[in-house]
Protein backbone atom coordinates (compact mmCIF):
# COMPACT_ATOMS: atom_id res chain seq x y z
CA UNK A 1 0.00 0.00 0.00
CA UNK A 2 1.09 3.61 -1.02
CA UNK A 3 0.73 6.65 0.74
CA UNK A 4 0.04 9.94 0.09
CA UNK A 5 -0.16 13.22 2.21
CA UNK A 6 -3.54 15.70 2.47
CA UNK A 7 -1.94 18.56 1.22
CA UNK A 8 -0.63 17.14 -1.98
CA UNK A 9 3.27 17.39 -2.20
CA UNK A 10 4.40 14.14 -1.14
CA UNK A 11 3.20 11.08 -2.57
CA UNK A 12 3.57 6.97 -3.37
CA UNK A 13 5.58 6.47 -0.22
CA UNK A 14 5.37 3.56 1.52
CA UNK A 15 3.92 2.65 4.99
CA UNK A 16 6.57 2.65 7.10
CA UNK A 17 8.06 5.53 5.11
CA UNK A 18 4.56 7.05 6.50
CA UNK A 19 5.07 6.07 9.90
CA UNK A 20 8.19 6.62 10.77
CA UNK A 21 7.86 10.27 9.51
CA UNK A 22 4.71 10.84 11.04
CA UNK A 23 3.89 14.02 9.30
CA UNK A 24 4.77 14.55 5.96
CA UNK A 25 7.22 17.56 5.16
CA UNK A 26 4.20 19.14 3.63
CA UNK A 27 2.31 19.66 6.50
CA UNK A 28 -0.42 17.45 5.92
CA UNK A 29 -1.12 14.04 7.02
CA UNK A 30 -0.69 10.22 5.33
CA UNK A 31 -3.34 8.24 3.75
CA UNK A 32 -3.76 4.88 2.10
CA UNK A 33 -3.87 5.61 -1.76
CA UNK A 34 -6.56 3.38 -2.72
CA UNK A 35 -9.24 1.62 -0.67
CA UNK A 36 -9.05 -1.43 0.82
CA UNK A 37 -11.95 -4.02 0.92
CA UNK A 38 -12.73 -7.04 3.26
CA UNK A 39 -15.71 -9.31 1.90
CA UNK A 40 -19.01 -9.86 3.97
CA UNK A 41 -17.60 -13.80 4.27
CA UNK A 42 -14.29 -12.50 5.37
CA UNK A 43 -16.61 -10.69 8.21
CA UNK A 44 -18.22 -13.43 9.04
CA UNK A 45 -15.11 -15.60 9.74
CA UNK A 46 -13.42 -13.25 12.20
CA UNK A 47 -16.74 -14.32 14.45
CA UNK A 48 -14.41 -17.45 15.41
CA UNK A 49 -10.97 -15.35 15.64
CA UNK A 50 -9.56 -13.86 18.51
CA UNK A 51 -8.47 -10.24 18.84
CA UNK A 52 -4.61 -10.81 17.22
CA UNK A 53 -5.88 -12.97 14.24
CA UNK A 54 -8.40 -10.00 13.46
CA UNK A 55 -6.15 -7.49 13.88
CA UNK A 56 -3.29 -9.24 11.35
CA UNK A 57 -6.29 -9.43 9.24
CA UNK A 58 -7.57 -5.71 8.91
CA UNK A 59 -3.54 -4.25 9.43
CA UNK A 60 -1.87 -6.69 6.81
CA UNK A 61 -3.32 -5.20 3.62
CA UNK A 62 -2.20 -1.15 4.83
CA UNK A 63 1.48 -2.51 6.22
CA UNK A 64 1.96 -4.30 2.91
CA UNK A 65 5.60 -3.53 2.73
CA UNK A 66 5.69 -5.34 6.02
CA UNK A 67 6.21 -9.37 6.01
CA UNK A 68 3.11 -11.28 7.34
CA UNK A 69 6.25 -12.15 10.32
CA UNK A 70 6.72 -8.69 11.01
CA UNK A 71 2.82 -8.11 11.26
CA UNK A 72 2.41 -10.68 13.25
CA UNK A 73 5.34 -9.78 15.54
CA UNK A 74 4.14 -5.82 16.19
CA UNK A 75 0.42 -7.21 16.81
CA UNK A 76 1.62 -10.32 19.51
CA UNK A 77 3.53 -7.99 20.76
CA UNK A 78 1.02 -5.13 22.06
CA UNK A 79 -2.17 -7.25 22.23
CA UNK A 80 -1.06 -9.96 24.42
CA UNK A 81 -2.19 -11.05 28.45
CA UNK A 82 0.95 -8.93 30.36
CA UNK A 83 -0.59 -5.74 28.18
CA UNK A 84 -4.04 -6.13 28.41
CA UNK A 85 -5.96 -7.58 31.63
CA UNK A 86 -8.69 -8.82 29.27
CA UNK A 87 -8.02 -11.51 27.32
CA UNK A 88 -10.67 -10.50 24.90
CA UNK A 89 -8.56 -7.41 24.29
CA UNK A 90 -11.62 -5.02 23.59
CA UNK A 91 -14.89 -6.56 25.75
CA UNK A 92 -18.22 -6.29 24.23
CA UNK A 93 -20.54 -5.54 26.98
CA UNK A 94 -24.15 -5.85 25.60
CA UNK A 95 -26.59 -3.60 27.49
CA UNK A 96 -29.92 -4.25 25.92
CA UNK A 97 -30.67 -5.91 22.49
CA UNK A 98 -30.18 -2.73 20.97
CA UNK A 99 -27.41 -1.44 22.79
CA UNK A 100 -23.56 -2.64 23.57
CA UNK A 101 -20.66 -1.23 24.83
CA UNK A 102 -17.24 -1.60 23.94
CA UNK A 103 -14.76 -1.23 26.32
CA UNK A 104 -11.60 -0.17 25.14
CA UNK A 105 -9.86 0.45 28.61
CA UNK A 106 -7.83 -2.71 28.97
CA UNK A 107 -4.86 -1.90 28.40
CA UNK A 108 -1.93 -0.29 31.19
CA UNK A 109 -3.48 3.03 31.37
CA UNK A 110 -6.79 2.56 31.49
CA UNK A 111 -8.00 4.58 28.48
CA UNK A 112 -8.50 4.68 24.86
CA UNK A 113 -5.27 5.78 23.57
CA UNK A 114 -3.40 2.21 24.63
CA UNK A 115 -5.49 0.44 21.66
CA UNK A 116 -3.15 2.28 19.61
CA UNK A 117 0.01 3.24 21.30
CA UNK A 118 0.60 -0.27 22.20
CA UNK A 119 1.37 -1.04 18.87
CA UNK A 120 3.03 2.22 17.26
CA UNK A 121 6.44 1.76 19.16
CA UNK A 122 6.38 -1.61 17.32
CA UNK A 123 5.05 -0.40 14.09
CA UNK A 124 8.12 2.63 14.66
CA UNK A 125 10.40 -0.07 15.59
CA UNK A 126 10.12 -2.06 12.55
CA UNK A 127 9.74 0.32 10.02
CA UNK A 128 13.15 2.27 11.33
CA UNK A 129 14.67 -1.40 10.87
CA UNK A 130 12.89 -1.24 6.70
CA UNK A 131 13.85 2.02 6.07
CA UNK A 132 17.80 1.19 7.21
CA UNK A 133 16.83 3.94 9.45
CA UNK A 134 20.32 4.31 11.56
CA UNK A 135 19.72 7.11 14.06
CA UNK A 136 17.43 6.35 17.50
CA UNK A 137 13.81 8.13 17.57
CA UNK A 138 13.01 10.61 19.98
CA UNK A 139 9.35 10.58 20.93
CA UNK A 140 8.71 14.11 22.23
CA UNK A 141 4.62 14.38 24.06
CA UNK A 142 2.83 17.04 25.07
CA UNK A 143 0.17 15.89 26.68
CA UNK A 144 -2.92 17.26 28.93
CA UNK A 145 -3.26 13.56 30.64
CA UNK A 146 -3.98 10.71 28.62
CA UNK A 147 -1.28 10.62 25.94
CA UNK A 148 1.06 11.24 27.79
CA UNK A 149 1.03 7.77 30.21
CA UNK A 150 -0.32 5.64 27.56
CA UNK A 151 3.32 6.43 25.19
CA UNK A 152 5.18 6.32 28.16
CA UNK A 153 3.89 2.77 28.60
CA UNK A 154 3.93 2.03 25.24
CA UNK A 155 7.78 3.34 24.68
CA UNK A 156 9.17 2.09 27.67
CA UNK A 157 12.37 -0.03 27.29
CA UNK A 158 11.36 -0.20 23.31
CA UNK A 159 15.73 -0.64 21.92
CA UNK A 160 15.81 2.36 19.94
CA UNK A 161 13.82 4.39 21.15
CA UNK A 162 13.14 7.33 23.92
CA UNK A 163 10.30 9.29 25.17
CA UNK A 164 10.25 12.58 26.74
CA UNK A 165 6.86 13.60 28.10
CA UNK A 166 5.70 17.30 29.04
CA UNK A 167 2.44 17.91 31.24
CA UNK A 168 0.93 21.33 32.43
CA UNK A 169 2.48 21.31 36.00
CA UNK A 170 -1.11 22.57 37.09
CA UNK A 171 -3.60 21.05 34.14
CA UNK A 172 -3.51 17.10 35.40
CA UNK A 173 -5.64 15.27 37.58
CA UNK A 174 -3.42 14.01 40.96
CA UNK A 175 -4.03 10.50 39.42
CA UNK A 176 -2.71 11.63 35.72
CA UNK A 177 -0.05 13.32 37.47
CA UNK A 178 1.39 10.31 39.59
CA UNK A 179 0.77 8.00 36.36
CA UNK A 180 3.73 9.80 34.74
CA UNK A 181 6.18 10.90 37.73
CA UNK A 182 6.19 7.29 39.15
CA UNK A 183 6.97 5.88 35.42
CA UNK A 184 9.73 2.85 35.64
CA UNK A 185 11.55 1.93 32.49
CA UNK A 186 15.19 3.44 31.01
CA UNK A 187 14.43 5.44 28.30
CA UNK A 188 11.54 7.64 29.70
CA UNK A 189 11.56 10.93 30.84
CA UNK A 190 9.02 13.18 32.43
CA UNK A 191 8.67 16.94 33.07
CA UNK A 192 6.13 18.90 34.20
CA UNK A 193 6.29 22.88 32.96
CA UNK A 194 5.13 25.71 34.10
CA UNK A 195 2.00 26.99 32.28
CA UNK A 196 -1.04 25.58 30.78
CA UNK A 197 -1.14 22.82 27.91
CA UNK A 198 -1.75 25.10 25.18
CA UNK A 199 2.08 26.50 26.32
CA UNK A 200 3.36 22.97 26.77
CA UNK A 201 2.30 22.19 23.27
CA UNK A 202 3.60 25.11 21.59
CA UNK A 203 7.14 24.62 23.65
CA UNK A 204 6.99 21.12 22.15
CA UNK A 205 6.68 22.45 18.48
CA UNK A 206 8.94 24.96 18.78
CA UNK A 207 11.55 22.09 19.56
CA UNK A 208 10.15 20.25 16.58
CA UNK A 209 10.46 23.19 14.76
CA UNK A 210 14.07 23.92 15.88
CA UNK A 211 16.91 23.62 13.32
CA UNK A 212 19.74 23.53 16.34
CA UNK A 213 17.70 21.25 18.65
CA UNK A 214 17.74 18.50 15.74
CA UNK A 215 21.43 19.11 14.84
CA UNK A 216 21.95 18.63 19.08
CA UNK A 217 20.31 15.63 18.90
CA UNK A 218 21.11 14.30 15.80
CA UNK A 219 24.80 14.43 17.35
CA UNK A 220 23.88 12.86 20.36
CA UNK A 221 22.30 9.76 17.91
CA UNK A 222 18.56 10.64 17.74
CA UNK A 223 16.09 11.99 15.58
CA UNK A 224 12.35 13.72 16.85
CA UNK A 225 9.37 12.04 16.38
CA UNK A 226 5.54 12.15 17.72
CA UNK A 227 3.51 9.77 19.00
CA UNK A 228 0.42 12.19 18.62
CA UNK A 229 -2.91 10.56 16.95
CA UNK A 230 -1.34 12.25 13.20
CA UNK A 231 0.49 9.17 12.59
CA UNK A 232 -0.86 7.11 10.36
CA UNK A 233 0.45 4.07 12.37
CA UNK A 234 -1.72 5.38 15.56
CA UNK A 235 -4.94 5.66 13.45
CA UNK A 236 -4.68 2.68 11.42
CA UNK A 237 -4.61 -0.05 14.90
CA UNK A 238 -8.06 1.63 15.25
CA UNK A 239 -9.92 0.43 12.68
CA UNK A 240 -9.49 -2.92 14.35
CA UNK A 241 -12.14 -2.54 17.10
CA UNK A 242 -15.41 -1.41 14.89
CA UNK A 243 -14.80 -5.47 13.07
CA UNK A 244 -14.13 -7.39 16.49
CA UNK A 245 -16.92 -5.02 17.85
CA UNK A 246 -19.15 -6.31 15.03
CA UNK A 247 -17.97 -9.71 15.09
CA UNK A 248 -18.55 -9.93 18.72
CA UNK A 249 -22.31 -8.92 17.81
CA UNK A 250 -22.12 -12.19 15.52
CA UNK A 251 -20.53 -14.30 17.31
CA UNK A 252 -23.18 -13.59 20.07
CA UNK A 253 -26.31 -13.94 17.65
CA UNK A 254 -27.32 -9.85 18.51
CA UNK A 255 -27.14 -9.05 14.80
CA UNK A 256 -27.68 -11.08 11.34
CA UNK A 257 -24.59 -11.29 8.91
CA UNK A 258 -24.88 -8.41 6.75
CA UNK A 259 -27.01 -6.38 9.30
CA UNK A 260 -26.04 -2.49 9.88
CA UNK A 261 -25.12 -0.86 13.06
CA UNK A 262 -24.61 2.44 14.62
CA UNK A 263 -21.63 3.14 16.34
CA UNK A 264 -20.99 6.12 19.12
CA UNK A 265 -17.67 7.68 19.38
CA UNK A 266 -16.83 10.43 22.48
CA UNK A 267 -14.83 12.64 20.16
CA UNK A 268 -11.70 15.05 20.41
CA UNK A 269 -9.29 15.21 17.85
CA UNK A 270 -11.32 12.99 15.94
CA UNK A 271 -9.14 10.11 15.62
CA UNK A 272 -10.96 7.07 17.19
CA UNK A 273 -14.02 7.72 14.81
CA UNK A 274 -12.19 8.41 11.29
CA UNK A 275 -11.18 5.06 12.47
CA UNK A 276 -14.76 4.22 12.24
CA UNK A 277 -15.31 5.72 8.52
CA UNK A 278 -11.88 3.98 7.40
CA UNK A 279 -14.08 0.71 8.73
CA UNK A 280 -17.15 1.66 6.84
CA UNK A 281 -15.31 2.26 3.25
CA UNK A 282 -14.08 -1.29 3.87
CA UNK A 283 -17.54 -2.34 3.92
CA UNK A 284 -18.36 -2.69 7.69
CA UNK A 285 -21.82 -2.60 7.51
CA UNK A 286 -22.17 0.84 9.39
CA UNK A 287 -25.55 2.49 8.98
CA UNK A 288 -24.28 5.90 10.82
CA UNK A 289 -21.52 7.12 12.54
CA UNK A 290 -22.66 9.18 15.54
CA UNK A 291 -20.40 11.74 16.97
CA UNK A 292 -20.53 13.25 20.29
CA UNK A 293 -18.83 15.77 22.07
CA UNK A 294 -18.92 17.48 25.13
CA UNK A 295 -19.48 21.78 25.11
CA UNK A 296 -16.38 22.01 23.29
CA UNK A 297 -18.86 21.32 20.47
CA UNK A 298 -17.00 22.41 16.97
CA UNK A 299 -17.57 19.36 15.57
CA UNK A 300 -21.53 19.17 16.48
CA UNK A 301 -22.00 22.39 14.77
CA UNK A 302 -19.54 21.26 11.66
CA UNK A 303 -21.07 18.27 10.98
CA UNK A 304 -24.83 19.71 11.25
CA UNK A 305 -23.42 22.71 9.01
CA UNK A 306 -19.91 22.56 7.19
CA UNK A 307 -18.91 25.70 9.02
CA UNK A 308 -15.78 24.67 11.33
CA UNK A 309 -14.92 27.52 13.77
CA UNK A 310 -12.49 27.17 16.17
CA UNK A 311 -13.31 30.68 17.63
CA UNK A 312 -15.21 30.22 20.26
CA UNK A 313 -14.07 30.11 24.38
CA UNK A 314 -12.43 26.62 25.38
CA UNK A 315 -14.30 24.75 28.33
CA UNK A 316 -12.79 22.72 30.98
CA UNK A 317 -15.34 20.04 31.63
CA UNK A 318 -15.95 16.88 32.86
CA UNK A 319 -14.76 14.60 29.98
CA UNK A 320 -10.82 16.93 29.70
CA UNK A 321 -9.53 13.86 27.11
CA UNK A 322 -12.66 15.45 24.54
CA UNK A 323 -11.42 19.36 25.34
CA UNK A 324 -10.38 20.25 21.81
CA UNK A 325 -10.78 22.97 19.78
CA UNK A 326 -8.94 22.09 16.75
CA UNK A 327 -9.91 17.80 15.86
CA UNK A 328 -6.35 17.76 13.56
CA UNK A 329 -8.25 14.38 11.83
CA UNK A 330 -10.83 16.16 10.29
CA UNK A 331 -8.15 16.99 7.80
CA UNK A 332 -8.22 13.50 6.53
CA UNK A 333 -12.16 12.96 6.15
CA UNK A 334 -11.93 15.97 4.27
CA UNK A 335 -9.19 14.41 1.65
CA UNK A 336 -11.28 11.19 1.49
CA UNK A 337 -14.74 13.15 0.99
CA UNK A 338 -13.45 15.11 -1.68
CA UNK A 339 -12.11 12.58 -3.61
CA UNK A 340 -8.47 13.08 -2.45
CA UNK A 341 -8.45 16.97 -3.87
CA UNK A 342 -5.36 18.08 -2.08
CA UNK A 343 -5.89 21.87 -3.18
CA UNK A 344 -9.26 21.85 -1.97
CA UNK A 345 -7.90 20.94 1.46
CA UNK A 346 -4.86 22.96 1.73
CA UNK A 347 -7.17 26.14 1.14
CA UNK A 348 -9.94 24.83 3.50
CA UNK A 349 -6.52 24.40 6.66
CA UNK A 350 -4.85 27.52 5.46
CA UNK A 351 -8.48 29.20 6.75
CA UNK A 352 -8.21 27.50 9.45
CA UNK A 353 -4.31 28.96 10.24
CA UNK A 354 -4.97 32.18 9.42
CA UNK A 355 -9.11 32.78 10.43
CA UNK A 356 -9.81 30.15 12.88
CA UNK A 357 -12.33 28.76 10.12
CA UNK A 358 -13.73 27.50 7.20
CA UNK A 359 -17.05 26.39 5.03
CA UNK A 360 -16.94 23.21 3.09
CA UNK A 361 -18.34 23.23 -0.11
CA UNK A 362 -22.27 21.67 0.16
CA UNK A 363 -21.63 18.86 -1.62
CA UNK A 364 -18.66 17.81 0.75
CA UNK A 365 -20.93 18.75 3.37
CA UNK A 366 -24.17 16.48 2.17
CA UNK A 367 -21.43 13.42 2.23
CA UNK A 368 -20.88 14.38 6.24
CA UNK A 369 -24.17 14.70 6.67
CA UNK A 370 -25.06 11.19 5.01
CA UNK A 371 -22.50 9.37 7.52
CA UNK A 372 -22.19 11.47 10.66
CA UNK A 373 -24.92 12.29 13.09
CA UNK A 374 -23.51 14.43 15.87
CA UNK A 375 -24.84 16.13 19.00
CA UNK A 376 -23.11 17.18 22.68
CA UNK A 377 -23.93 16.66 26.16
CA UNK A 378 -23.12 19.27 28.82
CA UNK A 379 -21.37 18.60 32.28
CA UNK A 380 -24.89 18.23 34.05
CA UNK A 381 -25.79 16.00 31.46
CA UNK A 382 -22.91 13.46 31.41
CA UNK A 383 -22.94 13.55 35.28
CA UNK A 384 -26.97 12.76 34.75
CA UNK A 385 -26.30 10.06 32.15
CA UNK A 386 -23.29 8.44 34.45
CA UNK A 387 -25.91 7.65 37.04
CA UNK A 388 -28.82 7.32 34.77
CA UNK A 389 -26.66 4.43 33.32
CA UNK A 390 -25.81 2.79 36.52
CA UNK A 391 -29.60 2.80 37.42
CA UNK A 392 -30.57 1.11 33.78
CA UNK A 393 -27.81 -1.10 33.64
CA UNK A 394 -26.43 -1.73 36.80
CA UNK A 395 -23.47 -0.51 34.54
CA UNK A 396 -20.44 2.33 35.90
CA UNK A 397 -18.77 4.29 33.25
CA UNK A 398 -16.80 7.05 33.23
CA UNK A 399 -17.70 10.68 31.70
CA UNK A 400 -16.64 10.24 28.33
CA UNK A 401 -18.10 7.05 27.89
CA UNK A 402 -21.25 9.01 29.80
CA UNK A 403 -21.09 11.43 26.99
CA UNK A 404 -21.48 8.99 24.34
CA UNK A 405 -24.63 7.61 26.09
CA UNK A 406 -25.88 10.94 26.42
CA UNK A 407 -25.76 11.91 22.71
CA UNK A 408 -27.00 8.16 21.66
CA UNK A 409 -30.40 9.19 23.61
CA UNK A 410 -30.49 12.37 22.04
CA UNK A 411 -30.18 10.61 18.30
CA UNK A 412 -32.79 7.99 19.42
CA UNK A 413 -35.00 10.77 20.64
CA UNK A 414 -34.76 12.51 17.33
CA UNK A 415 -34.29 10.16 14.62
CA UNK A 416 -36.11 7.29 15.97
CA UNK A 417 -33.51 5.54 14.41
CA UNK A 418 -33.41 1.97 16.30
CA UNK A 419 -30.41 0.47 14.31
CA UNK A 420 -28.50 -2.38 16.81
CA UNK A 421 -25.86 0.63 18.61
CA UNK A 422 -22.49 0.28 20.07
CA UNK A 423 -21.22 3.21 22.35
CA UNK A 424 -17.38 3.19 22.29
CA UNK A 425 -16.31 3.32 26.00
CA UNK A 426 -13.25 5.42 26.16
CA UNK A 427 -11.84 5.41 29.64
CA UNK A 428 -12.26 3.38 33.06
CA UNK A 429 -14.39 4.51 35.45
CA UNK A 430 -12.03 4.53 37.82
CA UNK A 431 -9.63 6.89 35.53
CA UNK A 432 -12.06 10.09 35.99
CA UNK A 433 -13.05 8.96 39.73
CA UNK A 434 -13.64 12.49 41.35
CA UNK A 435 -16.41 13.11 38.58
CA UNK A 436 -17.59 9.17 38.65
CA UNK A 437 -17.72 8.89 42.50
CA UNK A 438 -19.62 12.14 42.69
CA UNK A 439 -22.36 11.68 40.39
CA UNK A 440 -23.21 7.91 41.98
CA UNK A 441 -22.30 8.83 45.70
CA UNK A 442 -23.45 12.18 46.07
CA UNK A 443 -21.30 15.89 46.35
CA UNK A 444 -21.96 15.48 50.07
CA UNK A 445 -20.08 12.12 50.12
CA UNK A 446 -17.31 12.26 48.41
CA UNK A 447 -16.54 16.37 49.10
CA UNK A 448 -12.92 16.59 50.99
CA UNK A 449 -11.89 13.02 49.77
CA UNK A 450 -8.66 13.10 48.12
CA UNK A 451 -8.46 11.33 44.78
CA UNK A 452 -7.34 7.62 46.27
CA UNK A 453 -10.17 7.77 49.02
CA UNK A 454 -12.65 7.92 46.25
CA UNK A 455 -11.05 5.15 43.88
CA UNK A 456 -11.52 3.08 47.46
CA UNK A 457 -15.07 4.47 47.99
CA UNK A 458 -16.18 3.78 44.17
CA UNK A 459 -14.73 0.36 44.22
CA UNK A 460 -17.11 -0.15 47.24
CA UNK A 461 -19.59 0.74 46.08
CA UNK A 462 -19.77 -0.81 42.28
CA UNK A 463 -18.14 -3.99 43.53
CA UNK A 464 -15.56 -3.75 40.57
CA UNK A 465 -11.60 -3.68 41.46
CA UNK A 466 -9.68 -1.11 40.92
CA UNK A 467 -7.33 -1.66 37.48
CA UNK A 468 -3.92 -2.65 38.20
CA UNK A 469 -2.43 0.77 36.62
CA UNK A 470 -4.43 2.77 39.40
CA UNK A 471 -3.89 0.70 42.46
CA UNK A 472 -1.59 1.98 44.84
CA UNK A 473 -0.35 5.04 42.87
CA UNK A 474 0.56 7.42 45.93
CA UNK A 475 2.54 4.33 47.50
CA UNK A 476 5.30 4.25 44.51
CA UNK A 477 8.52 5.66 44.27
CA UNK A 478 8.38 8.99 42.40
CA UNK A 479 11.06 9.02 39.69
CA UNK A 480 10.68 12.44 37.45
CA UNK A 481 10.39 15.74 39.71
CA UNK A 482 11.47 17.85 37.29
CA UNK A 483 9.51 21.12 37.04
CA UNK A 484 10.55 23.42 34.02
CA UNK A 485 9.81 26.75 32.52
CA UNK A 486 8.48 26.86 28.89
CA UNK A 487 12.15 28.33 27.76
CA UNK A 488 13.67 25.69 29.86
CA UNK A 489 11.96 23.29 27.43
CA UNK A 490 15.12 22.58 25.26
CA UNK A 491 17.46 22.39 27.81
CA UNK A 492 15.30 19.73 29.69
CA UNK A 493 15.46 17.72 26.35
CA UNK A 494 18.99 17.76 25.62
CA UNK A 495 19.90 16.73 29.39
CA UNK A 496 17.87 13.46 29.22
CA UNK A 497 19.42 12.92 25.66
CA UNK A 498 22.49 13.02 27.58
CA UNK A 499 22.06 11.03 30.25
CA UNK A 500 20.38 8.65 28.00
CA UNK A 501 23.75 8.05 25.96
CA UNK A 502 25.76 7.50 29.29
C1 LIG B 1 -8.34 10.81 23.58
C2 LIG B 1 -9.63 10.47 24.21
C3 LIG B 1 -10.86 10.71 23.57
C4 LIG B 1 -10.96 11.41 22.23
O1 LIG B 1 -10.50 10.62 21.16
P1 LIG B 1 -10.12 11.30 19.76
O2 LIG B 1 -9.48 10.24 18.96
O3 LIG B 1 -9.16 12.41 20.11
O4 LIG B 1 -11.38 11.81 19.16
C5 LIG B 1 -12.03 10.33 24.23
N1 LIG B 1 -12.00 9.77 25.46
C6 LIG B 1 -10.83 9.53 26.11
C7 LIG B 1 -10.87 8.93 27.47
C8 LIG B 1 -9.61 9.85 25.51
O5 LIG B 1 -8.46 9.62 26.18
Amino acid sequence: MEYESTRGDCRSIMSAEAIKKGISPDGGLFVPMEGISVSPGDIEAMATMNYRERAIKILAPYLSDFTPDEVTHCVESAYNANNFDHPAVAPLVVLNNKLSVLKLWHGPTCAFKDMALQILPHLLVTSMDKTGEKAGLLILVATSGDTGKAALEGFKDVPRTAVMVFYPAKGVSQVQKLQMITQEGGNVGVAAVRGNFDDTQSGVKDIFGSGVMGEKTAAQGFKFSSANSINWGRLAPQIVYYFSAYADLLGQKQINPGQAVNFVVPTGNFGNILAGFYAREMGLPINKLICAANENNVLTDFIRTGAYDRNRDFKKTVSPSMDILISSNLERLLFELTGHDAPRVREWMSRLKTAGRYNVDPGTAEKVGELFWSHFASDRETMLSIRQTYNRYNYVVDTHTAVGLNVYDKYRAGTGDDTPTVVLSTASPFKFNASVASALLGDEQTAGKSEFQLLQMLSAFSGLPIPQGLRNLEMRPVLHEKVADREEMPETVLSFVSRLIK
